[in-house]
């Protein structure tokens, strides 16, 4: 019931005209601050300058060999070249040297630093791309302004993303390919857990109906996208990896874990499993003599199809999806938001709990419901539960510790690509989307350091 408000009685208008608000002096301390940076900003350009410098003259004058014939290249010129950095514009002479044969070129000194001419590198690039992958490009861009001090338009934060995101989820991709073949390495696996929980989870984003990005003629507006049609949308799955064992109740009910691990992919089920054995592999957390794999699922048919490539399984149908199904059926019967409704359920989720579902098919298959509807609810029921009888011993579950229910990946699912992906009026194209889902994973699994390691690439 809605609390009564008291009525508003207008208070008295002063005398005096209105004042605004004040605003104190920019303190002492900021200002210097600021003025610090500022003034340290051109000699830090400076001294990287001078490093590349000396990097330069250390370059032995030695003649690059062509990396596809192996041939020695020919020196063809000198090119002055300059990039972005974190403190401003650097620039090199560089000598350029190409291979007579395949056309190839080379230019050891950029090789070397790793940077390309003209382009966004090092610390800035990665600074950038942290900020797309937790805000709407826009935004990032003006983050940047204000945390970095960097002038920057949201398609400059866009490109670098490209660049990064793809060696990102290519290295993602080759992982698990790497770990397909049965020759590959994995970590250690001498203290695999006993018992790892797996779960998957899926949801749609809108894609973009173009397949080429619309460029804008000179100054016109371009017009807003149409809505969505229907079927231009993909799925992104996600997967959560954690231990049982890490598992705690920080209040009551509510748990949260110590450590998981996310993997999330724009691909089919065969994708989203492949990444999940890998990351396994990784961690060193499936001995496949002795590890448990635990797997949450709802009713969806492609997750059971794929379990079978873990050995020692246990399969289990998420909790609250099976509830979600006798709600369907008690709501009908009862009445919506009826207290017998809600009793009715209550007993179910009891008995399960309890691990008598076959008392709970019985006593369903005991029913005669008066309606044709009520009927069809029902037998849409009691073979959802027949099928999954296997996956529904929720008492062995709780016992083992395992947990029932897959709310760790909902929740995870919903960190990885509602907060960034889903939100008013986003629309994606693939190779954006994927490469983007690359990067955010990387920061959600507290592994944004690879970065360093991976190089950045010219994408189309
Ligand atoms: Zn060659």
């Amino acid at each position: 019931m809605a609390k009564q408000r008291q009525p508003h009685t207008p208070t008295a208008q002063p005398a005096e005209a209105p004042q605004r608000p004040a605003l104190q002096e920019v303190s002492q301390f900021l200002l210097l601050e600021r003025e610090v940076e500022l003034d340290h900003r051109p000699r830090m350009l400076e001294a990287l300058q001078n490093k590349v410098n000396a990097v330069a003259d250390s370059l032995p004058d030695q003649t690059p060999a062509c990396s596809r014939c192996r041939q020695p290249m020919k020196r063809h010129d000198i090119e002055s070249v300059s990039w972005e950095a974190r403190f401003g514009r650097l620039h090199a002479s560089v000598a350029r040297y190409r291979c007579p044969g395949c056309k190839d070129e080379r230019r050891p000194l950029l090789d070397l630093l790793g940077v390309e001419p003209g382009r966004i590198s090092g610390s800035l690039a990665r600074l950038l791309a942290l900020l797309a992958v937790v805000a709407p490009y826009t935004l990032a861009a003006q983050l940047a302004g204000l945390l970095l001090g960097v002038k920057i338009s949201p398609m400059g934060v866009w490109k670098v993303v490209q660049r990064l995101g793809e060696s990102a989820a290519r290295y993602g991709e080759g992982m698990s390919q790497y770990h397909a073949d049965s020759r590959s390495e994995g970590a250690s696996t001498r203290e695999a857990p006993p018992a790892v929980v797996l779960s998957v989870d899926g949801s749609m984003l809108g894609m973009q109906v173009r397949q080429q990005r619309r460029r804008r003629q000179g100054r016109e507006t371009l017009p807003p996208l149409p809505p969505v049609e229907e079927g231009h949308f993909q799925e992104v799955k996600t997967g959560v990896l954690l231990l049982p064992g890490e598992r705690v109740e920080t209040s009551p009910g509510r748990h949260s874990v110590v450590r998981r691990f996310l993997v999330s992919c724009l691909g089919n089920a065969d994708d989203i499993f492949g990444h999940l054995y890998a990351q396994l592999r990784e961690l060193g957390w499936l001995d496949t003599a002795n590890t448990v794999v635990v797997i949450v699922g709802d009713g969806a048919e492609w997750i059971w199809n794929r379990t079978k490539m873990f050995v020692r399984r246990c399969e289990i149908l998420d909790f609250w999806h099976a509830l979600e199904h006798a709600w369907g059926f008690a709501q009908l019967l009862y009445g919506e938001g009826s207290q017998q409704a809600d009793r009715w359920v209550h007993q179910i989720a009891e008995d399960l709990r309890a691990g008598k579902v076959q008392e709970v098919i019985a006593r369903l298959q005991r029913m005669r419901p008066k309606t044709p509807e009520l009927r069809e609810k029902l037998q849409g029921l009691i073979p959802y539960y027949s099928e999954h009888v296997g996956r529904m011993q929720y008492d062995e579950y709780l016992r083992l510790g395992y947990g029932i229910g897959s709310g760790a990946v909902e929740s995870a699912h919903k960190q990885v690509v509602h907060a960034r992906f889903r939100q008013a009026g986003m629309r994606w194209s693939k190779a954006g989307a994927r490469r983007l889902l690359a990067l955010r994973l990387l920061l959600l699994n507290d592994h944004w350091a690879l970065l360093d390691r991976l190089p950045m690439v010219a994408v189309a």
